[in-house]
């Protein structure tokens, strides 16, 4: 399918959903239609402690137990990613923001704060979420921590829905569907609000 035509201004997009809802894959695939890059924060951290860098050595212990990395390590982490060159006709956020401060520090960024951002909430029951994450095998997707990062994502994330709602393009979208139907949604959405 042909690029996206995304007008003048930079496109700035943000997955939120629970973990399991499809987001990567949703975002990836917007991402290489839009031309602009897909940021996201739980692959960086990965690649962080691969490297065994002293920001790796920090996220760890977080992600193994399915809690937050703390605000400030990904709030500086973002901004840096963010201001770099490939990021100018705008990105595409998957796994970020995930707390009101992390919310209020990406707005902070841009000029129009939180209006510069396009949301996409992918909205899937949670007893599919569980049997897609158990199908999944990542290290952080078995039984008890796929439910603390489930509860994490309903205590600190989902109060982002209500942040977004006011001052932002916010879309609520069913992703328990066929993939083809959720991104060709997606798309749509972008096309309009480009
Ligand atoms: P993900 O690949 O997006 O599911 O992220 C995997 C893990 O990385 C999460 O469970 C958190 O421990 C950590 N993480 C990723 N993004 C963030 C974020 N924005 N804030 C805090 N922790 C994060």
């Amino acid at each position: 399918m042909a690029a996206a035509d995304l007008g003048a201004g930079p496109t700035r997009i943000i997955f939120l959903g629970p973990p399991g809802a499809g987001k990567g894959t949703q975002a990836e695939r917007l991402a290489q239609w839009m031309g602009v890059p897909r940021i996201s924060t739980g692959d960086m951290l990965r690649e962080h402690i691969a490297q065994g860098t002293p920001l790796g050595r920090q996220a760890s212990p977080h992600m193994d137990q399915g809690g937050l990395v703390p605000d400030q390590l990904l709030i500086e982490m973002i901004r840096e990613r963010t201001s770099r060159e490939d990021c100018q006709r705008g990105y595409i956020l998957d796994g970020f923001p995930r707390t009101v401060p992390q919310a209020e520090s990406l707005a902070s960024l841009t000029p129009r704060g939180a209006a510069d951002f396009t949301i996409f909430d992918l909205v899937v029951p949670r007893e599919e979420l569980l049997r897609r994450l158990d199908g999944r095998k990542r290290s952080d997707d078995t039984g008890t921590v796929v439910q603390r990062r489930l509860q994490e994502y309903h205590d600190r994330t989902e109060p982002l829905i209500q942040f977004f709602e006011r001052h932002a393009r916010f879309h609520r979208v069913d992703g328990f569907r066929d993939m083809e139907l959720v991104q060709r949604e997606l798309r749509g959405h972008v096309g309009v609000t480009a």
